[in-house]
């Protein structure tokens, strides 16, 4: 089987990152032909608009894209592509896992958890204006709809049930925002009822944030909403292992759209330096959502075996206080290819010792607020 798949190598260190999860696609064998476009900087030197017409169709006609960072200047320029093309494609479940790939790497080795983030709507769309003439106060509009809301927190549970978890969690501020809050928390309750073997919760999000960092292995889906979403899986990934290990999804209707939860990181761009990790893990979702499952396992083995070995990673897993045994840090093109190479000899029929930590086996249900 062959597959045609849209990919938008993006700003700063993306058309690094994207390179390296391209070698370790071809080492894989899957018979993948790119169709590249270009969204981001290089899409306005070229046409004028961020996010040319053309990265639309091709995402439409290909229906997978892989995609790498691209870059929202703060408070000038050009909204943001990202949120522009969630909202184009309604691509409405951004799926973040946070798994403690990096080992020794990460101070929550049993992190194992799946931030389902609604990308549509809510306080991150970006709708605001000043209030007056001189700018010295400014509005933001939050839109929160009940279908939106329905349709995430059934994606959350339908996500939960199909990867055998069995703990889903709520995250919202019903209790200051009376209205968007308190609907989203409803739609939360009412769709929790129809999946009776799942445990479901709720936090108010900024208790989320503390129980997180105390006791991230009590947790295994959390839904919640575009902005607490965003914040969410940027904590999460500090907790699995850092920004550049930290893989994430888009899901639409018959429409998938791959992306690490890292930015652009324009410091590191053209150095040869960031961590291609998070980028080659969306690889391995990506080809998972293709079925094509041995090789999306090989993909992973790969991944986890070179970081485990510690000989040949970027900088930010070779840093003291990420390993014992701090290493030279590796470029980045040097760790896609050692990942490459193990590619096709990792033998998927050992074990790995205990990458994915399985869930926390008792939660309590009444786990304090
Ligand atoms: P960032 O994620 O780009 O970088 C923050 C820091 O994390 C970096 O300085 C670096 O130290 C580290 N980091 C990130 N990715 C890394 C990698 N692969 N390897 C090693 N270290 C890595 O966040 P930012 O600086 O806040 O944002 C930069 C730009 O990216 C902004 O314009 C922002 O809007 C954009 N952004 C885009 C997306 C997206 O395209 N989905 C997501 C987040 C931010």
């Amino acid at each position: 089987m062959s597959y045609r798949i849209t990919l938008i190598p993006g700003d700063g260190i993306g058309p690094e990152v994207t390179a390296a999860a391209r070698l370790v696609a071809e080492a894989t064998g899957v018979a993948i032909e790119w169709e590249t476009v270009e969204a981001g900087e290089k899409a306005i030197a070229a046409t004028g608009s961020p996010l040319p017409d053309a990265v639309l169709d091709s995402i439409r006609r290909n229906r997978v894209a892989l995609k790498g960072p691209i870059t929202t200047p703060i408070g000038s320029g050009f909204r943001s592509v990202n949120v522009a093309l969630r909202q184009q494609l309604d691509l409405y479940a951004s799926v973040r896992p946070a798994r403690a790939i990096a080992g020794e790497g990460t101070r929550f080795p049993e992190t194992n958890l799946i931030v389902v983030r609604e990308a549509t709507e809510g306080l991150y769309s970006g709708i605001e204006h000043w209030v007056d003439r001189d700018h010295t106060a400014a509005e933001t509009v939050s839109v929160i709809t009940r279908k939106a809301s329905d349709r995430i927190i059934r994606f959350a549970f339908e996500l939960a049930r199909r990867e055998h978890r069995r703990h889903v969690t709520g995250v919202h501020k019903a209790n200051i925002m009376k209205t968007t809050g308190a609907l989203f928390q409803t739609a939360f309750r009412e769709m929790a009822s129809k999946y009776p073997e799942i445990l479901a919760d709720e936090r108010l999000i900024d208790n989320m944030c503390m129980q997180l960092v105390k006791k991230p292995e009590e947790y295994d889906v959390i839904v919640t909403t575009n902005l607490f979403g965003d914040i969410l899986s940027d904590l999460c990934a500090g907790l699995a292992g850092g920004l550049g290990v930290a893989p994430g999804a888009l899901y639409g209707e018959g429409l998938a759209v791959f992306e690490p939860v890292h930015g652009s990181a324009p410091k590191y761009a053209g150095q040869d330096k960031a961590d291609p990790v998070a980028e080659i893990l969306c690889l391995e979702l990506l080809l998972r959502y293709l079925d094509e499952k041995e090789a999306s396992d090989r993909v992973f083995r790969a991944v986890w075996e070179t970081i485990h070995e510690k000989k040949v990673v970027t900088y930010d897993l070779a840093l003291p206080g990420y390993t014992m045994r701090p290493v030279p840090p590796s470029s980045c093109s040097a760790m896609a290819r050692e990942i490459a190479r193990k590619v096709p000899l990792v033998d998927l029929s050992e074990p790995l010792p205990a990458p994915l930590p399985p869930v926390a086996s008792a939660i309590d249900p009444s786990l304090e607020t």
